[in-house]
């Protein structure tokens, strides 16, 4: 049985298992809810503990990426197992660290287990490694060689922790678990908004690494309060891949980064993102008042602080919707953010949007607080300043009074890239603005109808991405089981003897997967 770790904290990066670090700078943790800095303090790595995390993940790279992939679904349940055991303490630092609310806590340490059970489900099932087998025809001209092809793992990965996400996006969240599942060693860089709960479960992990006979270096947990160390990993000639969540600003200069590498490598980066939603004339005159009250709840969840907030809504004016949404934003209570650095810009950005408030909720009080806030302004002036899309983060939306679909169907044409787009109407409204789905379908990674966006499902259909600048690469998903597929790269191996190929490619198929033989997907050789 799983019993949850000792919970003492020492405020010191976690190397390889157990390689002492040599430290830097110390910084601490906040509490939102008063501004007050929280024990321990913690003591920034220095560039030569980035260098021990890296050669030990760069050693541990080879075993650990030809394990079977049952033992590595076993190491990633015993973490799952570890984390349920410490839900109580994980909670009581991530509230202290965060302001985010037990209940939304409690769901999130469920998320970040039963993610990384997915990916053990993954592994067990066996074939997400896309097997691919030409096999050999020497009659035919010119002979037709034996190629086999499967996904492979890239080398040591750095995910930097997200200040949003405690844990379902950060140490073992759903890039350190995909990561894991393709075979990659993980660096993580935590956030430096929650050390505390990012120690406890950098511990959880290191323990299942322990526990299950792994090289130390397939996890190192790494703190800093600067850039130094986030810069350094990116730039490190062995680390393979990057996984990030955050700002624009963040995400684009470690792309940069490693695109000015001698050796250039992906960085996958969740970035900023409005997630648009279009509210069409039949469902806005038939359940305005309801259509308000759910935008309400949906852009205020968590303070405002979700990728996924609704933070553009194109509407026609419409007198009962506008009276319920105003009414539930003045009496909306104002929200401890993240960060202090979180909650001065979302209070410049109302600020520079001022003249577009017309409502607001109870006044910011101690802490990092911030009141929820409604800014509105009409199709032409959002069409006319581009600045209007860009994300302000926390508890507040833009909605824009359209003329009508030509308008909407115009504002849909100019957006730049979204996670997530949502359209709220009845099927004749839908039949009206065929137009609106094929338009939004190429602008984000996932379209809603008759829901909010905010609520990701962790599940093998779920696309949590988008066009830039939403994402990096809007070929690829942070979330759900498709998010393995970001740290893998296809090999083809040609006239391979049966005993030097991977169990997945050997012709009596060992692991029964489903496999492309010859042209025809089946799970057994012919
Ligand atoms: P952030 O600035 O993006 O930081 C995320 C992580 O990346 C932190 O560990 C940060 O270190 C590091 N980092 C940022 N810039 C870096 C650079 N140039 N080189 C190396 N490391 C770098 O995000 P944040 O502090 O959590 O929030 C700031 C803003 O990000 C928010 O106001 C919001 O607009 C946005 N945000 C968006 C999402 C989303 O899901 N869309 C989520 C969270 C935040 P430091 O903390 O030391 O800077």
């Amino acid at each position: 049985m799983t019993t949850a770790l000792n919970g003492e904290l020492h405020g010191i990066s976690l190397i390889a298992g157990s390689v002492p670090s040599s430290g830097g700078a110390s910084f601490h943790g906040f509490n939102p809810s008063n501004g007050r800095p929280l024990d321990p303090a913690y003591t920034s790595a220095s560039i030569a503990d980035v260098e021990s995390a890296v050669a030990a993940a760069a050693d541990a790279f080879d075993s650990f990426a030809n394990i079977a992939g049952s033992k590595r679904a076993m190491f990633l349940r015993a973490i799952a197992d570890g984390i349920d055991a410490s839900a109580a303490e994980l909670i009581e630092r991530a509230n202290l660290e965060t302001a985010l609310p037990i209940p939304r806590l409690t769901g999130e340490v469920a998320r970040t287990s039963s993610q990384l059970r997915l990916f053990a489900g993954v592994l067990d099932e066996g074939s997400w490694v896309t097997a691919r087998i030409e096999t050999a025809d020497p009659t035919r001209t010119p002979p037709k060689p034996d190629l086999r092809s499967m996904l492979r793992p890239l080398g040591p990965v750095v995910v930097f922790g997200a200040s949003n996400f405690p844990l379902a996006f950060s140490v073992a969240g759903g890039d350190t678990a995909s990561a894991f599942a393709a075979g990659n060693p993980v660096i993580v860089k935590a956030h430096p908004a929650h050390p505390g709960t990012s120690e406890l479960v950098g511990n959880i992990i290191s323990h299942a690494a322990k526990q299950a006979g792994l090289p130390g270096g397939v996890f190192s947990l790494l703190f800093d309060s600067g850039h130094q160390v986030g810069a350094a990993l990116v730039q490190h000639p062995e680390v393979k891949a990057v996984a990030f969540t955050g700002s624009f600003r963040g995400g684009r200069a470690l792309m940069d980064l490693a695109a000015q590498r001698e050796v250039p490598i992906p960085v996958y980066a969740e970035m900023g993102s409005t997630n648009p939603v279009f509210i069409l004339p039949r469902a806005l005159a038939e359940r305005g008042e309801a259509l308000a009250k759910g935008l309400h709840g949906s852009f205020i969840l968590g303070g405002g602080q979700f990728c996924t907030k609704p933070g553009l809504v194109f509407a026609s004016e419409a007198p009962p919707f506008l009276n319920a949404l105003r009414a539930s934003v003045v009496s909306s209570p104002a929200f401890s953010l993240l960060t202090e650095g979180i909650a001065t810009i979302f209070s410049k950005s109302v600020e520079d949007r001022g003249s577009m408030q017309t409502a607001k909720g109870t006044a910011a009080g101690e802490g990092f607080s911030a009141q929820v806030s409604l800014l509105e302004t009409d199709g032409a002036s959002f069409l006319a300043d581009h600045s209007l899309a860009e994300e302000v983060f926390g508890p507040t939306t833009l909605l824009i009074h359209c003329t009508g679909l030509d308008q909407m169907l115009h504002a849909a044409r100019n957006l730049g890239g979204h996670l997530t787009a949502t359209v709220l109407g009845t099927d004749q409204d839908l039949a009206d603005s065929a137009d609106l789905l094929r338009i939004l379908e190429t602008k984000v990674g996932r379209v809603i109808f008759n829901a909010f966006p905010t609520g990701v499902e962790v599940n093998h259909a779920m696309v949590h991405g988008g066009p830039y600048p939403a994402t990096s690469d809007g070929r690829s998903t942070s979330v759900g089981s498709q998010a393995i597929f970001r740290f893998t790269r296809p090999v083809s191996y040609q006239g391979l003897p049966q005993t030097a190929l991977h169990p997945a490619l050997q012709d009596s198929n060992p692991l029964g997967i489903l496999r492309l033989w010859n042209g025809a997907w089946q799970m057994t050789s012919p």
